[in-house]
Order: structure tokens, then sequence, then C-alpha cells
């Protein structure tokens, strides 16, 4: 998902990604909201792009504040998904190993 940076205005992939630009991060949620909110999920390209401009040219970006809220309150209530994701994917290859080695043990004894 494309999305803008709010720290330097520069496009970047993903809107909870550390941007290639300046390397800044959305760290609370309210930042991360404020990033869903600068991205392609509630902009258009159109919006996107005059959302750039705003912050390169260093102006004040201001987000409705329900909106920021009531996704700050959806990142509350699902803080483990992204870590299910990460240990599924870290941990997936190492259970296969584990599960080969122990295959390989099973058909040596055999
Ligand atoms: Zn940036």
């Amino acid at each position: 998902m494309r999305a803008v940076c709010l720290s330097c205005g520069a496009a970047k992939w993903g809107a909870l990604t550390a941007c290639r630009a300046c390397g800044a991060r959305p760290g609370t949620l309210e930042e991360q909201a404020r990033a869903m909110l600068a991205s392609e999920d509630e902009l258009d390209d159109a919006g996107l792009e005059a959302l750039a401009e705003r912050v390169r040219s260093g102006g004040d970006v201001v987000f409705d504040a329900e909106a920021v809220e009531s996704l700050v309150a959806d990142l509350e209530r699902v803080p483990v998904a992204p870590l299910g994701w990460t240990l599924l994917v870290v941990g997936g290859p190492f259970v296969a190993l584990v599960l080969l080695g122990v295959l390989a043990i099973a058909v040596c004894a055999g």
C-alpha cells in the first residue's frame, strides 16, 4: 500500500514502514493511525499528492480527530496480529527444519 511520510512528504510503501528518505517510522498508536490515514487506503492519487506537497512545504497536516481516534482504538484491539505473523514467518522454517531432523533420525534408526 502506498503512503506518504508525514515527516518529510516522501512517498513510501506501507503506512507503518520506516521512510527510506528520512528514516521516520510511526511510533505511537496515534502516529500509526495518522500514518494509516496518509495511505492509499484513505486517499486517492490526488489526495496522496496533495498531502505530500503540504508536508514538503511545511504546512500543518490535520486529520479528522474522530478518524484518528477510531483507528487508535482499532490498533489497541489488535496489537498481537503483526507479532503473530512475524512468529509464523520466522518460526515456520525453523519448525520445518526440526521436523526434517526428526525424520532423518527416524530413517537412520530404522
Ligand atoms: Zn520521510
